[in-house]
């Protein structure tokens, strides 16, 4: 027999387990506000800058360049989800502080990961953003935390999560009273080794579909090579992607991580050079 559809809180009738994220509950979209910033209504918001923030130098050298290129946000770990506990784990406090210069200083919204239920009050007094990894797609706990405050929230698709899965996983920020979400496709898990991950593109489309949260491409973690960066991101345009989250350093081959995939801060301004009349022909200029 077929199951009978539940209503969700707008009274939409639903089949999906994901009451609060799913079409039906804001068929008309989202729209995640950061400050003056408006992402999911239309516009291309692009997030820039080093995977870590490593020094003063390399941060207000990228935040400078990414600013005058276009970009809205400025992206940085300071605190870095390794696979090794040896590898560099970020400045911690000291990259939250120099941040919170760069925005003073750029004017650029911060977008930084808080991969610790212990540090969400820290990263939250410094994000304008909170960005989730990949590896903490399903950590609960962090989950229903940055859920209880009224931050936005950047959750990335974990590295074998379906795409059920990581609407799951927003549903639990969301059932927490943060309706200020979006999520990332950062690239999955598969038998090609070429890439760093398989960039699932379908995953926007299914997402727009599936979801009203607005969806984010990162190109950069998703082929972890510089040369495939450009291109993922202005196919992830033409998908449908409400905005771009982009790895820049000024010297890549000098990165503490993922230089391979970084551009430098010339490659970047050509990326977005090249999306320009992509986005007119698509009417989001
Ligand atoms: C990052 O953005 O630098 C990062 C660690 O991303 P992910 O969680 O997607 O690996
Ligand atoms: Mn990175």
């Amino acid at each position: 027999m077929a199951m009978e559809p539940k209503a969700t809180l707008t009274g939409a009738k639903t089949l999906a387990p994901y009451k609060l994220a799913c079409r039906e509950a804001r068929p008309e979209g989202s729209v995640v506000r950061v400050g003056d910033l408006t992402i999911g209504n239309g516009s291309m918001v692009v997030m820039a800058g080093p995977c870590a923030v490593e020094s003063r130098q390399q941060l207000m050298e990228t935040a400078q360049a990414v600013k005058l290129a276009g970009a809205q946000v400025l992206r940085g770990g300071a605190y870095k989800p390794r696979t090794s506990p040896y590898s560099f784990q970020g400045l911690e406090e000291e990259g939250l502080e120099l941040l919170r210069e760069a925005r003073a200083e750029t004017g650029l919204k911060i977008i930084t990961e808080v991969k610790d239920v212990r540090a969400v009050e820290r990263v939250a007094q410094v994000a304008d953003i909170l960005q989730i990894g990949t590896r903490n797609m399903q950590n609960f706990g962090l989950l229903q935390e940055v859920g209880r405050t009224q931050v936005p929230v950047m959750l990335k698709r974990g590295l074998s999560a379906t795409v059920e899965e990581w609407l799951m996983a927003a549903e639990y920020i969301l059932a927490e009273g943060n309706e200020q979400v979006m999520l990332c496709e950062r690239g999955i898990r598969t038998f090609e080794p070429f890439t760093r991950n398989t960039l699932d593109l379908s995953a926007v489309a299914a997402v727009r579909e599936l979801s009203h949260l607005p969806v984010i491409v990162d190109p950069s973690h998703g082929t972890g090579r510089w040369k495939m960066v450009t291109p993922m991101a202005l196919a992830a345009v033409a998908a449908g992607a409400d905005g771009l989250i982009i790895e820049v350093h000024p010297r890549p081959w000098e990165a503490l991580s993922d230089g391979p995939q970084s551009l430098t801060v010339e490659r970047f301004a050509g990326l977005m050079t090249a999306m320009d009349p992509l986005l007119r022909a698509l009417g989001r200029a």
